[in-house]
């Protein structure tokens, strides 16, 4: 079953994959930690994903399109994907269809992360993730903080704070989410895929165990 977490910058999609990944057995693919991994290591994917990244802007369809269509035939995803910021544009939901429906896979669930705005930027701007990229935890200063401060419970590794976190950033963010990304989910359904729609504002756990109870529904 391919699943695609849904929801504007900060409504908790990476907090959440961990665990649904896990429960479906089918590999988190995030597209933004796929470009943070490229800039990262200065490939010439990184270098022309940089500009449009520190500006809170979206990176070309295209572009992303031949990243996760590269994903999608990898081994470990044939029995499916928990897309996590992606589609964000209709023309990427529109390629993932096409793409799906040729290879004989259904739309797939959508679990839409409702969350007002007025909490998002508050959640990016105090985001801290491990910098160890084998662990990758997230936390968050005021609402997860870890025990000790800036650093890792689970690996002792450094908390860094993304580049694109600051307050303007964040609100540019916001801005492309609502022009771009909120039509996908009309499109979505629109196009019969069926949504789960979470309230993302309760606390974590309690936002998991509805993800998880209405996804056994979903499968049933
Ligand atoms: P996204 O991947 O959707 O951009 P994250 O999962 O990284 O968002 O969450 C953004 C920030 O908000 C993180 O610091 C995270 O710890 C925090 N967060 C996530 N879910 C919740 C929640 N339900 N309540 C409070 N804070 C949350
Ligand atoms: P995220 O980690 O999902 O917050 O994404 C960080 C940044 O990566 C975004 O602000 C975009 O610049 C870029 N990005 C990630 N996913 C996509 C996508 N599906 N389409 C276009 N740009 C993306």
């Amino acid at each position: 079953m391919d699943v695609i977490l849904f929801g504007p910058p900060g409504a908790g999609k990476g907090t959440q994959a961990g665990r649904i990944s896990d429960a479906l057995s089918i590999p988190h693919v995030s597209t933004g930690d796929i470009f943070r991994y490229h800039l990262k290591q200065g490939t010439d994917l990184g270098t022309l994903a940089r500009g449009y990244m520190d500006r809170g802007e979206l990176v070309p369809d295209e572009v992303v399109f031949k990243l996760v269509a590269d994903r999608l035939t990898q081994d470990d995803a044939l029995g499916g994907i928990l897309f996590d910021g992606f589609p964000r544009t209709v023309r990427q939901a529109e390629l993932l269809a096409d793409w799906l429906s040729t290879n004989g896979r259904g739309t797939g669930v959508v679990v839409n992360l409702d969350v007002p705005e007025s909490i998002l930027v508050p959640r990016l701007t105090g985001r801290r993730t491990c910098e160890n990229k084998s662990c990758g935890a997230g936390y968050h200063l005021v609402f997860s903080p870890p025990v000790a401060h800036g650093v890792c419970d689970r690996c002792g590794g450094k908390l860094l704070q993304r580049k694109d976190d600051n307050e303007e950033t964040a609100l540019n963010r916001l801005d492309v989410y609502r022009s771009q990304t909120a039509p996908v989910l009309a499109w979505l359904r629109q196009h019969d895929a069926p949504v789960l729609d979470i309230d993302g504002t309760k606390a974590i756990d309690a936002v998991g165990n509805d993800i998880e109870e209405g996804l056994k529904a979903f499968s049933a």
